[in-house]
């Protein structure tokens, strides 16, 4: 079996050089500007504003953004990077701090396993991940061993001690980490980045699709009866859909059967002097909140299915929670509908965002398919691959990356051990599971490592190795008879402990991190560490 090591997940750490051939393509009409709309600008900018192409956003005056979504994985590292901006400036114009992970609170009640942390891996994990891949193997033989995915990981330790995952300058390793962030000032702060580096913003708000003959989109009609041309669209405009959906009516493949939420509740509560640096996810009667830093407030929310309760009582639930029962604090109501499109990019119209589908918020990874859609397209693009059998491949990729997430997010639900609401056991119950989950599960459950079983079964395209074993470990998915691990059989905790205790101590914490963020590392110190 080969090891499971956590430098592979920072593959896109180093920014490519765009193509200089002209574009394949006149003007590009994106429509909505959310943060997928702008983060569609941007990147598509990037890659062809200098080759001559126009790249124009439509945003609707009429309709707002959904103003949610705070929490990134790692991979948006790499979008600033590729773009050239530092930390420094975004980070402050959108009130960001560092994230090094998620606890999940309350999902298991099993004593030992009420709470754990699904952490960002980093290259100096390749010291301690192995361990705990093996006490976690050795535990599903039914050896009593720790396995508390926060003990073998540096984020866990971090993320314990409220530290910012940026280490001191003579820390000689990097480390893997994504931010939290408002998402309103997110959106502003990638708006005027994008007109300053020549895309065109114009708001209106689109009525009507007009088609060519072959059926691809010839253009967009505003409500003032304008005619806007494009040879090529991307639909930003959130759950409406309306190019990808509404116009071309793409097929929608729901995921109701087996994520339950539907709708979600948000109020902000106020900032602490500490600022931890994770995301808090903690299940609630119907559903789940989360508790997510910014510099300036807390973004809480509620996540819940409305089949389950009404949104007065979610309401009601997280200000009981949230200790705002009779704060004048106004809660925001939203729906949510799971599930994809069956073809994200079809004809001359690519679809980014929640218009392309959306696997529910627990693991935040919402934005690193916008920036896996966008990304695939960019490097279709430099490829010169525009044609359908490009496109096959590209939606099949992106499909597979659909999937594997979504039975990451459905493993959440499935574990659960509550038993206090009909939600909770309806979860557990549930057997509308994939068959790669559905084999995934018979293995461990017989006592088997499942290293290679993830990649076999392509879940690695949603999560990676260690992830699969940080949610069957934290959860305590395990056999429930124990024996006393046999002397040398499996690692000892404590100097894995100690060991990161040390290596924490490089690291300053978050709230002094964050009064005056370094740049970041140069790509020449780097290469010193990535070859
Ligand atoms: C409860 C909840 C929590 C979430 N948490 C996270 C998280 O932690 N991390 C994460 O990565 N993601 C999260 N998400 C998802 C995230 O919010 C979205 O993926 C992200 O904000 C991108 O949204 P969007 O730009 O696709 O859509 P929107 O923000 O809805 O933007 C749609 C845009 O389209 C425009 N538009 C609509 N109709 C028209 C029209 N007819 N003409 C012109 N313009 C039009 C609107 O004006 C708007 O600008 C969460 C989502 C929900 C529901």
């Amino acid at each position: 079996m080969s090891i499971p090591t956590a430098t592979v997940f920072n593959e896109n750490y180093r920014p490519r050089a765009a193509s200089a051939a002209p574009a394949p393509l006149r003007h590009v009409v994106i429509v909505g500007g959310g943060s997928a709309g702008w983060m569609a600008a941007m990147m598509l900018g990037d890659a062809l504003l200098a080759r001559g192409t126009r790249v124009t956003v439509l945003e609707s005056p009429a309709v707002g953004i959904i103003g949610v979504g705070e929490g990134s994985t790692p991979w948006l590292r790499g979008f600033f990077d590729r773009l050239g901006i530092e930390e420094a400036e975004w980070m402050p114009a959108c009130h960001a701090t560092y994230k090094c992970g998620i606890t999940f609170d309350g999902w298991c009640t099993k004593p030992g396993f009420e709470s754990y942390f699904h952490p960002f891996a980093s290259m100096l994990d390749n010291l301690t991940l192995p361990q705990f891949v093996h006490n976690v193997d050795a535990r599903v033989q039914g050896m009593d061993l720790p396995v508390r995915p926060e003990r073998f990981f540096i984020a866990g330790r971090l993320a314990a001690e409220r530290r910012a995952p940026r280490p001191a300058r003579n820390f000689p390793f990097d480390v893997w980490y994504g931010y939290h962030f408002d998402a309103v000032l997110l959106g502003q702060f990638l708006q005027r980045k994008a007109v300053d580096r020549g895309v065109v913003h114009r708001a209106c708000h689109v009525a009507e699709v007009a088609r060519h003959e072959n059926g691809d989109i010839a253009a967009v009609v505003t409500k003032e009866g304008e005619r806007i041309e494009g040879d090529f669209f991307v639909d930003c405009t959130g759950f409406a859909g309306l190019l990808i959906q509404k116009a071309l009516e793409t097929p929608f493949v729901g995921y109701g059967d087996n994520l339950f939420n539907d709708a979600a509740v948000a109020m902000p509560t106020p900032m602490e002097h500490d600022i931890p640096s994770e995301t808090i996810s903690s299940a609630m009667r119907h559903g789940w909140a989360w508790k997510i830093p910014l510099t300036e407030r807390y973004g809480n929310g509620y996540v819940y299915s409305s089949a389950a309760c009404s949104a007065d009582e979610a309401e009601r639930e997280l200000r009981e929670r949230l200790g705002m029962l009779d704060s004048p604090v106004e809660a925001r109501h939203l729906k949510m509908r799971t599930g994809r499109v069956t073809r994200h990019w079809n004809r001359n119209c690519l679809a980014v965002g929640l218009s392309q589908g959306f696997i529910e918020p627990l693991e935040a990874t919402a934005l690193l398919f916008v920036q896996r859609t966008l990304q695939g397209f960019v490097e279709a693009l430099e490829r010169g691959e525009l044609d359908e059998p490009a496109r096959e491949r590209f939606n099949a990729r992106l499909n597979e990356h659909f999937e594997g997430t979504r039975d990451y997010i459905v493993t959440h639900y499935k574990t659960n051990t509550r038993t206090d609401t009909e939600y909770w056991r309806a979860n557990a119950a549930n057997m509308n599971l994939s068959p790669a989950l559905q084999a995934l599960f018979g293995r461990w459950l017989t006592h088997h490592s499942i290293a290679a079983d993830v990649r076999q079964q392509r879940l690695g395209k949603g999560y990676p190795v260690f992830s699969w074993y940080c949610i069957l470990a934290g959860m305590g998915l395990f056999p429930d008879e124990l024996e006393p691990a046999a002397e040398g059989a499996g690692y000892r905790v404590e100097p894995i402990e100690n060991l990161l205790a040390r290596s924490a101590k490089n690291f300053p914490r978050q709230r002094e991190l964050l009064r005056a963020i370094p740049p970041r590392p140069t790509e020449e110190a780097l290469q010193i560490y990535f070859g």
